[in-house]
């Protein structure tokens, strides 16, 4: 099985009141879970692909067999997207950033709040299931992105550093149709020092 299920770096209710703990399992056990499950079907058609990592794949998805490629796009991406949220988040976290990605954002969007702003409105503004993130291109260079779906900011040669689900099955138990409540309360769960240390590996 060329992907298995990270385990979640906390326990479901650590994000609580943020994000409830059954929209978590929920979320890691059984959605994210699908998707793997999902992914590792369609690869086994093309055992050539087992060794590549899933970020590989999303890279190249245009070289990936047509027969799967749909497959692999949502699924491979919905992997990689829910294996970032996972590790960005933590109990205890939100407030303002800290180190590296502090300076970056203010260089970048000229303070916290002007970036908030503009995640939230991505986030907000994404029709239907999708992602809004912040992602790097080659030179470093930051910026805000929405996408549909699971297509993942890989897909287009952009690295995803931080960002926010806004498919329903993320927020709804808690935050109903509410979905700008949801996305203002996920800022509280960032955990900067996990975000520094994701730009310390990927964003030079
Ligand atoms: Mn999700």
């Amino acid at each position: 099985m060329p992907f298995e299920l990270p385990q979640l770096p906390y326990a479901f209710d650590a994000l609580e009141p943020h994000i409830d703990a059954r929209t978590m399992e929920i979320h890691h056990d059984k959605h994210h879970a699908a998707y793997i499950a999902n992914a590792n079907a369609a690869l086994e058609k093309h055992p050539e692909l087992a060794r590549k990592t899933v970020e590989d794949l999303l890279w190249g998805i245009n070289q990936v067999p047509e027969d799967i490629r749909t497959v692999v796009r949502n699924n491979a991406g919905g992997h990689a997207n829910h294996s970032i949220f996972w590790s960005i988040m933590g109990p205890g976290a939100g407030g303002n950033p800290n180190g590296r990605i502090a300076d970056a954002l203010k260089t970048t969007f000229g303070s916290y709040d002007a970036f908030k702003e503009q995640l939230q409105k991505a986030a907000v503004g994404q029709f239907g299931s999708g992602w809004a993130w912040l992602v790097a291109d080659r030179q470093g260079k930051l910026s805000i992105k929405g996408y549909p779906n699971q297509d993942s900011p890989y897909m287009d040669e952009l690295t995803p550093m931080f960002g926010v689900d806004v498919w329903e099955h993320a927020y709804y138990l808690k935050y109903q149709n509410r979905r700008a409540d949801y996305v203002t309360a996920w800022f509280n769960t960032l955990n900067w020092d996990a975000i520094n240390a994701r730009f310390g590996s990927v964003w030079t």
